[in-house]
């Protein structure tokens, strides 16, 4: 598809116009346009022939439209073009989804945990055999490079490899007894019904790492995928069915954000929601699964410190920071958000990072060597100049890019501002795109207090040869995970989750498996009875 045929004007219902989305005209190349828009046509096209390019919505196993025949377009970011039109749907099939899923529950749950073990691992087996046709659609709806994209697939599969096993492992306990006719035992039991809600910036990471866990403990599930990136969502469905994953075990809807999610806390089938987005949106949810007393887990937003002492290793601490920062062209929850730099190091950190930064390619993810892919939309290009503005008005210094990419379309220049203040809005907030601000700190001491001082908890990440000083900060530090002389924590084995604003509960790891149990408590009395 040329530019020229891109339909701009798209679903309004929610809360997101499209077309305010794009960027004007004016910034896009058309020679990129065209040299894109064949790649494109090939990549759908292949993923098309191989059944994974899905754009309905699936419930009880069926691939279903929206009842009232109402689409959404799903565009490519580095280009704008429409990929696919999927079904919006709402409330009316999110209710039968959950039927659906409230019906699967019964055989489901009742299954033995090597039956739902092999189920997964079928799973987790096509899904890396699809590696490539996913990675590709992950950079065709979310604009992340390929490399980057094929590396999510790696890890989000990993999730249902490790509950694949997990699922053998849900024991209970005996609990010695206070009277000698009695004998007390503790059951694990899957909760129920399931709701995931899942963000654009990890298209297929963040359902399998509820998913996984879920079905591992016996739950169904109803999943909820971002506007901008249901594609990804639904092929991994597709090879959920494919597994033999049973109908109705993994439904997924999409479209109206507020009426699925209504329908979701309001049904008192559904005993679970795990969210994954912004602290905005979590806190409704929350408030809104009070009025069926739900279990809630909640990954939300951060604003991630990463600090760098005197005594860090120069080389590691850019090339950390380097990971932390510009992964998904800064758009995770766990980016580095502000670089605390010890004033000893400052200047000698400043100029390396700078260096290291300007060697970042920008590009289309399909791009050799591209390394930096688009902003999401144009919402999130604004809010990174808004913010870069903001810091520049109050003091900060440009070191490095400041400004849209000649590129054009969403892309951002990888940018690095020194001076940063506290009070600026880079420091305050999830800046959510490709921006590094340093601040000067003096000593320990104050960097721990300018690393805590804010609502959010998620990840901080420091770089010190200090052994001490390690465990010092990493004690002091208020956030669920932090990172010592390494950008890239995140794994499937260890728990990932926030404190503070950032979240409630933990996902991967044995203790993912918590969020979706209940713990029964049965006692056996006059056991001595003939
Ligand atoms: P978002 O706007 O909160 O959206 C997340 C999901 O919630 C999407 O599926 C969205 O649907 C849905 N949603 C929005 N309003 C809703 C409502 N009223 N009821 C039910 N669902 C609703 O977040 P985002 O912009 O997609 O993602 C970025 C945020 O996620 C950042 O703050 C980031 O830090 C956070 N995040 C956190 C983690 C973590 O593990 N802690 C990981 C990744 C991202 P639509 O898109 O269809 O509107």
């Amino acid at each position: 598809m040329t530019l020229s045929g891109v339909a701009r004007v798209a679903f309004v219902g929610s809360r997101r116009i499209f077309a305010s989305h794009l960027p004007s005209m004016q910034s896009y190349t058309p020679a990129f346009s065209r040299q894109m828009s064949v790649g494109m046509k090939s990549v759908t096209d292949r993923l098309r022939d191989s059944g994974l390019l899905r754009t309905q919505g699936l419930i009880g196993g069926k691939w279903i439209d929206a009842y009232d025949g109402k689409t959404l377009e799903v565009h490519n970011p580095a280009t704008g073009e429409v990929i696919a039109n999927v079904s919006c749907m709402g409330g009316k099939e999110t209710k039968d989804a959950i039927s659906s899923a409230f019906d699967a529950f019964n055989s489901w749950s009742k299954l033995t945990a090597a039956e739902r073990s092999k189920g997964l691992r079928k799973w987790y087996d096509l899904l890396m055999a699809h590696k490539e046709e996913l990675g590709q659609l992950i950079t065709l709806e979310q604009g992340k490079p390929l490399k980057e994209a094929v590396g999510e697939v790696d890890y989000g599969a990993k999730f249902i490899e490790f509950y694949a096993e997990e699922a053998k492992r849900v024991y209970g306990e005996i609990i010695p007894a206070t009277l000698p006719d009695r004998r007390l035992f503790v059951l694990k039991q899957p909760v129920g019904v399931a709701g995931a809600i899942t963000p654009w910036n990890f298209p297929l990471a963040m359902i399998t790492r509820k998913v996984g866990p879920a079905l591992a403990c016996g739950c169904t599930v109803v999943v909820k995928p971002s506007e901008f990136t249901p594609l990804t969502a639904l092929a991994a469905a597709e090879l959920a069915l494919q597994a033999g994953i049973p109908p109705g075990v993994v439904n997924v809807v999409m479209g109206n954000a507020p009426d699925i999610g209504d329908a979701l806390l309001t049904s008192p089938q559904v005993r679970k929601i795990t969210f994954t987005g912004s602290t905005a949106v979590g806190k409704k949810l929350m408030a809104g699964a009070a009025g069926t007393v739900k279990k809630v887990s909640l990954e939300l937003g951060g604003n991630a410190p990463c600090i760098v002492f005197d005594d860090a290793d120069l080389n590691v601490a850019v090339n950390g920071a380097l990971a932390a920062k510009f992964r998904n062209s800064g758009q995770t929850c766990v980016c580095a958000n502000r670089v605390l730099v010890q004033e000893g190091i400052y200047e000698k950190f400043a100029d390396a990072f700078s260096k290291a930064v300007k060697n970042l390619k920008v590009g289309d993810g399909f791009g050799e060597g591209v390394v930096q892919g688009p902003l999401i939309n144009k919402a999130a290009l604004e809010k990174v100049e808004t913010f870069v503005e903001d810091a520049v008005s109050k003091g900060a210094k440009v070191l490095l890019g400041g400004r849209r990419h000649s590129l054009g379309m969403t892309f951002y220049e990888p940018t690095v501002l020194s001076n940063v203040k506290s009070e600026m809005l880079v420091s305050r907030e999830e800046v959510f795109g490709p921006v590094a601000p340093l601040l000067c700190f003096k000593t320990e001491e104050e960097a721990i207090h300018m690393a805590n001082d804010t609502n959010a908890g998620l990840a901080a990440y420091i770089f010190t040869n200090n052994l001490q000083r390690t465990w010092r900060v990493s004690e002091a530090l208020e956030y669920g995970l932090v990172g010592v002389n390494e950008g890239l924590i995140s794994t499937e084995v260890a728990p990932f989750g926030g404190v503070k604003q950032s979240g409630l509960g933990r996902e991967g790891s044995k203790y993912g498996m918590d969020e979706f149990l209940e713990i029964k408590y049965v006692c056996l009395g006059d056991m001595n009875r003939k």
